[in-house]
């Protein structure tokens, strides 16, 4: 059922969605040390570990679930495009593998390229809400 390629290109998309999300998630943070660092709260403005709740980026369109990450490690996994962050087993085998598995979370690389400007959420047969 996964295996036709217009339902690989739309989970990928999906997947390109969610990394979208969270780099506004990450812009906004940093906006938001600066007013910490012109509010004179230094602490938090150089605070570089504070952890973040991520959203999963997998292929699943109803995947609302997060994953705690700090900001430099999640700008640092996200220099290569092709890699992104997922909970244990909502990784799917014909598009992605994992490189890399931590405590809370799987680290996996596209086979391809997924797009720059992705546009919105496709509806995928994959269903990771119960895992
Ligand atoms: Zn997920």
């Amino acid at each position: 059922m996964l295996q036709d390629s217009s339902s690989n290109k739309k989970m990928i998309e999906n997947e390109a969605v969610f990394r979208k999300q969270n780099e506004k998630v990450q812009k906004d943070f940093d906006k938001l040390k600066q007013i910490a660092k012109e509010d004179g709260q230094d602490n938090l403005a150089k605070e570089p570990e504070t952890p973040l709740y991520f959203y999963c980026e997998c292929s699943d369109e109803n995947c609302r679930q997060r994953i705690q990450l700090d900001l430099a490690e999640h700008t640092k996994i996200h220099k290569n495009r092709r890699a992104f962050v997922v909970k244990p087993g909502h990784q799917v085998g014909n598009i992605e593998r994992v490189v890399e598995e931590r405590l809370d979370y799987n680290i996996v690389e596209k086979f391809t390229m997924p797009p720059e400007s992705p546009g919105k959420l496709n509806p995928t047969a994959v269903n990771n809400s119960t895992i």
